[in-house]
């Protein structure tokens, strides 16, 4: 089940919240700290106004008074948060009530849970920490679940991918109803595997004023990661990064997901230690994952087998598991090369092989590019601003360059603008130059297009760099880099599909 967490400060607006995502929840929460004034009738009678008519059952309600030492706002004496817990619950609309640990060791809740048992509300028994998980999670839910009837939750916000882990490991051992959710960045896949981990239910959010946001909408929770579909057979993949909830991955591959009819989610994980991520994988099975910035040089050492793409690129973008393991590839080369290849065919009879290229810059994204086109038999020019680092390219990737010269020079020098006259059927910008929000840039401005080249611009943001229109304006034809984008992408979408296959039969 997935409920909202309501936050705005008056019942009016939180019911409104409610109504307008009430295609894709089912329950809120609401926040009753967050509230400008608790009016106790008022407050009692919110979850009638959730009732589209006279003979709904209206949406189950859980009531939530957090206290400021909880990540809430209440800030009131205490005796009064539990007499407008106990009256509100009393009023018996409530079909839920959040009660923190600590009452039930004290006793000091007695009297709301008398009201709850009347009314027929049931007590979320919950577990708030802000500082990592706070010890043995899987101690801490037997603890929370010591009286009878009552549903343990823990709500804590992971400070790294090892605490992610403890708490993913807690949810999958425990046994019965309960409700285990992270926050912040690291707590984010928990939030949406709700279902997989075997809990009770997940909280969403709009515009939420937690401390640590929820991080999610409910329309993002159904229609991206199809939320009420997930359950314990649901297959997870996963886009790994460090920082990660900027990728645009799980909008790729989770309609893709969808339309090839798998049961099977998409997930950004924020990981800080490679390793840790690897004891999760195997705690949740995971049979593929793409990987971004900073782990594509240090996931290698933990993969079974690496292909030539990943040895000479000496980064993998693309991990998936068959019977024997982990395997890496290197997605960027082929998916770079696909569209090239395409306009290559058409051009030139021969294709791309025995063409002259060069290529702008000898960053990360550059050795896909130079691997690709000497692989196809591309004589190439590297030119970068940092000299040394156009050698050390070329060097490392020359065993490569079996049908192909490899050659490099200084970008914006005489010598490097001869290097590129003599390269330019094919000119393929691998810089940050040109990228938002530096638009105007460009990494070569004395350079005049003939409009007989080909050129490829790997940046995708902006869609049409400036060096791009340029080249167009000239006459080339010209290649996006969200070709190189999706072509990756798709790539790494069969293979995720091929592991799925695999993992199926
Ligand atoms: P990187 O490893 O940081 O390399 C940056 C490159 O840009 C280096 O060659 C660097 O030269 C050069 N550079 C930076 N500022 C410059 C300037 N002011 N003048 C001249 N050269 C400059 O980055 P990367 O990972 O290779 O990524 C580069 C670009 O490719 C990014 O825009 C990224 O979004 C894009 N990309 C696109 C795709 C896709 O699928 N389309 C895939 C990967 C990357 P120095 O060596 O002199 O510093």
């Amino acid at each position: 089940m997935l409920f909202q967490s309501l936050t705005a400060s008056t019942l009016s607006a939180n019911a409104l919240l409610a109504r307008e995502n009430l295609l894709w929840i089912d329950g809120v929460e609401l926040r009753a700290d967050f509230l400008s004034a608790v009016p106790t009738d008022a407050l009692a009678r919110f979850p009638q106004l959730l009732q589209p008519g006279k003979n709904d059952r209206g949406v189950p309600v859980i009531l939530t008074i957090r206290r400021r030492r909880d990540g809430g706002n209440f800030e009131g004496d205490e005796g009064k948060r539990l007499r407008l817990l106990r009256d509100a619950v009393g009023a018996g609309n409530f079909s839920f009530v959040d009660l923190e640990e600590d009452l039930s060791a004290s006793g000091s809740d007695e009297e709301v849970r008398r009201a709850a048992y009347k009314s027929g509300t049931r007590v979320i028994r919950s577990f708030h920490s802000f500082d990592g998980t706070g010890g043995d999670l899987g101690e801490r839910l037997v603890r929370l679940s010591a009286l009878p009837g009552e549903i343990p939750r823990i709500s804590v916000v992971p400070h790294s991918t090892r605490e992610l882990l403890q708490l993913v490991r807690a949810s999958l051992r425990a046994r019965g109803q309960r409700i285990v959710v992270g926050m912040g960045d690291y707590g984010f896949p928990s939030r949406i595997l709700s279902p997989v981990l075997g809990n009770t239910l997940s909280f969403c959010s709009q515009n939420s004023a937690e401390r640590v946001e929820a991080g999610v909408d409910p329309r993002t929770m159904q229609e991206l990661y199809r939320y009420s579909t997930l359950n314990q057979s649901t297959a997870i993949y996963a886009v790994i990064g460090n920082p990660i909830m900027h990728s645009r991955s799980p909008a790729y591959h989770n309609p893709r997901f969808a339309a090839a009819g798998m049961n099977a989610v998409y997930v950004p994980i924020r990981v800080d230690s490679v390793s840790s991520f690897f004891d999760l994988a195997g705690e949740l099975d995971i049979p593929g994952v793409s990987v971004t910035i900073p782990h594509k040089e240090s996931v290698i050492p933990f993969l079974k087998e690496i292909d030539e793409s990943v040895t000479a690129v000496g980064a993998c973008n693309t991990i998936v598991r068959d019977e024997e393991g982990y395997r890496g590839t290197n997605t960027d080369v082929d998916g770079f090369l696909t569209p090239l290849a395409n306009r290559a065919s058409k051009r030139w009879a021969g294709g791309l092989a025995g063409r002259a290229a060069t290529v702008i810059g000898a960053g990360g994204a550059s050795r896909a590019v130079i691997y690709a086109l000497i692989r196809e038999g591309v004589n190439v020019c590297v030119l970068n601003r940092t000299e040394s680092r156009a050698r050390a390219v070329t060097e490392e990737l020359s065993p490569y360059a079996r049908n192909a010269s490899l050659t490099w020079g200084k970008l914006g020098q005489p010598e490097g603008n001869c290097l590129l006259s003599g390269h330019s059927d094919i000119i393929v910008q691998t810089t940050s130059v040109g990228m938002f929000p530096d638009t105007d840039s460009d990494p070569i401005p004395e350079y005049r297009f003939h409009g007989h080249e080909l050129v490829y611009d790997i940046v995708y943001n902006p869609p049409v760099t400036r060096f791009l229109s340029r080249a167009a304006d000239c006459g080339c034809e010209v290649i996006q880099g969200g070709e190189m984008f999706e072509g990756q992408a798709l790539l790494q979408s069969h293979l995720f599909q091929n592991a799925y296959r695999l993992r199926s039969s």
